[in-house]
């Protein structure tokens, strides 16, 4: 494949976006950018410093009062913020749910959407999120949303939790994850929804290498 090409994976919470997006920009040598990673780490610093993550002055001093970066570490995407590496501290769903709250503002949207851009600006860059292929990356070679049943969403992020070493009760996953589906997808600015154009991949009953292998088959055909 000689473009360097904008792939855009969105979807709900536990879908298996992280696992495939990071597989297939190794496949193809190409850029991974998470970027929940980034209204993760914003959260991260409100939750630090007491910030309610409902007040639109609150988080828009918050923004100001913020470097957030994005730097490649071999191929993937590390967020810092204030020159502080959270890429280990932003994994508990009590800041997923806190990123979910804050990424419906406008101000935190905004704040974020430039970095974005620009670490796709060349191509080469596999990139999921929410609105990837709606709004940060209309324009992208490859949209696809992937997604799967609520339960066996729950399962997955259970299993990866446990695997990282956070501890994680199977029902607070399960209220979380309801509440964060909700919120992200009945939002007003940038819902989550699948993109015009999108190739929607229901990845319930396939493996993560059978997820990837589906994807790739779409990129080579065309
Ligand atoms: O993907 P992840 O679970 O890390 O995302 C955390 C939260 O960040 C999501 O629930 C969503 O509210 C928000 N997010 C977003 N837009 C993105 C990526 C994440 O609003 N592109």
């Amino acid at each position: 494949m000689g473009k360097k090409l904008v792939i855009t994976i969105d979807g709900p919470a536990g879908a298996g976006k992280s696992t495939v997006s990071k597989i297939l920009a190794k496949k193809l040598d190409y850029i991974y950018l998470d970027t929940g990673a980034l209204y993760r780490a914003l959260a991260y610093k409100a939750l630090n410093l007491n910030i309610p993550t409902d007040e639109v002055s609150s988080l828009a001093d918050l923004c100001s009062n913020t470097k957030v970066v994005l730097e490649n570490a071999g191929g993937r995407m590390k967020v810092y913020v204030d020159g502080e590496d959270v890429e280990e501290k932003i994994r508990t769903e009590e800041i997923g749910l806190a990123a979910s709250k804050i990424s419906a503002f406008a101000v935190v949207r905004e704040k974020l959407l430039h970095l974005q851009r620009e670490a796709g600006i060349q191509g080469g860059i596999v990139a999921e999120g929410r609105d990837m292929g709606s709004v940060v990356f209309p324009h992208a070679d490859y949209k696809f949303y992937l997604d799967a049943q609520l339960e066996e969403r729950i399962k997955r992020r259970h299993n990866e939790l446990l695997e990282k070493g956070v501890s994680a009760e199977y029902q607070s996953i399960q209220q979380d994850m309801f509440i964060r589906d909700k919120q992200d997808k009945q939002r007003e600015i940038a819902p989550l929804k699948a993109p015009d154009g999108a190739i929607i991949i229901d990845s319930d009953n396939l493996s993560v290498q059978e997820v990837v292998e589906k994807i790739i088959s779409y990129l080579s055909v065309n």
